[in-house]
């Protein structure tokens, strides 16, 4: 049967924010993508879900995801012009924090070596311009301007229908159960029994890469939730708080929040850390009330305009790398597999610019390896996961 596989370019598996942006950029260049996910896209069960994402240039991650976050930019600017749809709503984003706070002292410091966009507000300043928060006193605030929403469903969307438009074949919900890349073209397999030779595979397949533990360090299945407000009746009308990311200091959780994008009324507040699981299929989906307490009662003390009964939300799961960065490029083992993946809680702004490097790397062009992100960062790859195994077993069992 292996002899009568067809024989395509590039296989893309996995069609969240990472393997969308990559079929769609390898479209772009003209190569032979074929994308495939085992759900329908854009779906509630990975990363790439929730109506917003905050797209932004500053990072007080680290200065080296500035310029990919400006080149992400300039992608997400053209997607909009392929599709002729609006994708990045340009809200603002506010960034509080006590003056000599990590986040509030890169983003001046970056804002002044990469030539973005800011405006600093003290507090006085922050009280008046935005009654909607009631921070602590001393808190200051750093608007990054040209940060905004996008839509993660709509975006997958609209990059996987400009892939299939531009000739990619797009099958959902179709899962990949085994790659071999051992031999080249490498073998894969559905789980309907069907085989697919291919030259290359990009591995994009979020928290589920988890499952398959390509590296002996261990990648982490983390889970997230994701609460709603609404705002108090009275104000309804007033004017909504721009996108925000809160560091409140020494023993306090950071917290991010977005409001809806236009035609939603809703506030969207988290606490900015996730909890472990072993596994993406032994996240609980189910959210307690207990589960909201906490950002409940931070609603309660700083957010004058929104109810603090969250009106319910979501799980989120994404996947960290032992060191928070990405891990996006070629497996050190194997020159016909790349990953993008271990995208955490703020890769999805940079998927079209990971995206672009995978592109190059399949290009044969050296610009593809940025050694802060690339897998070989981490010495102890192993080449014992050939046949990869892609854990298959939800989709058995329904
Ligand atoms: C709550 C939350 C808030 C966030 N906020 C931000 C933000 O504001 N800004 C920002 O930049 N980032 C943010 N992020 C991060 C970002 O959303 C994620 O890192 C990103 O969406 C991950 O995308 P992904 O494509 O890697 O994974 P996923 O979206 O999980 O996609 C993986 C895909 O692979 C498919 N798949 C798995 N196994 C197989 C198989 N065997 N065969 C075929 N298909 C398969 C799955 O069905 C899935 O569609 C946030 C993350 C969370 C959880």
């Amino acid at each position: 049967m292996a002899g009568l596989a067809r024989v395509a370019d590039v296989l893309v598996v996995g069609l969240g924010a990472a393997g969308a942006a990559t079929a769609w950029r390898l479209a772009e260049r003209g190569h032979d993508v074929v994308g495939v996910d085992r759900f329908d896209t854009p779906h509630d069960q990975g990363a790439t879900h929730g109506r917003t994402r905050i797209v932004r240039t500053t990072s007080f991650e680290s200065d080296d995801y500035v310029p990919l976050g400006i080149r992400a930019l300039d992608l997400w600017h053209e997607l909009e012009t392929v599709s002729a749809r609006r994708v990045l709503h340009p809200t603002g984003l506010l960034l509080l924090g006590a003056p000599d706070s990590r986040m509030v002292r890169t983003a001046v410091d970056q804002a002044d070596r990469f030539a973005l966009a800011i405006a600093s507000l003290d507090h006085d300043q922050l009280c008046r311009t935005y009654p909607q928060l009631r921070t602590a006193t001393g808190t200051v605030a750093v608007e990054e301007q040209h940060a905004g929403l996008v839509s993660p469903e709509l975006a997958v969307r609209l990059m996987v229908d400009r892939a299939a438009h531009l000739g990619a074949t797009i099958q959902t919900p179709r899962a990949v159960s085994s790659i071999d890349t051992q031999c080249n073209p490498a073998l894969v397999r559905f789980a309907d029994g069907e085989e697919l030779r291919v030259r290359h595979v990009v591995l994009a397949v979020g928290a589920w890469l988890g499952d398959i533990e390509v590296s002996s360090r261990s990648l982490q299945v983390q889970r997230m939730v994701v609460p709603w407000f609404d705002r108090l009746e009275w104000i309804a009308s007033g004017p909504s708080l721009p996108a925000f990311i809160h560091e409140r200091g020494e023993g306090a959780t950071p917290m991010g929040g977005m409001p809806g994008l236009p035609g939603d009324p809703q506030f969207k507040i988290m606490a900015l850390v996730a909890t472990e699981a072993p596994s993406i299929a032994a996240v609980e989906r189910a959210v307690s009330r207990q589960q909201y307490a906490a950002v409940e009662e931070y609603v309660r003390t700083h957010h004058v305009y929104l109810n603090p009964h969250s009106t319910g939300g979501q799980v989120c799961v994404t996947l960290d790398a032992p060191d928070g960065d990405p891990v996006v490029g070629p497996h050190p083992r194997r020159s016909n597999l790349s990953l993008i993946g271990a995208l955490s809680g703020h890769g999805f702004k940079f998927a079209p610019a990971f995206a672009e490097m995978v592109c190059d790397h399949i290009d044969g062009s050296s610009a593809a390896r940025i050694p802060f992100i690339c897998p070989d960062r981490f010495s102890d790859w192993s080449a014992a996961h050939d046949p990869l195994l892609l854990d298959i077993s939800e989709l058995e069992n329904t």
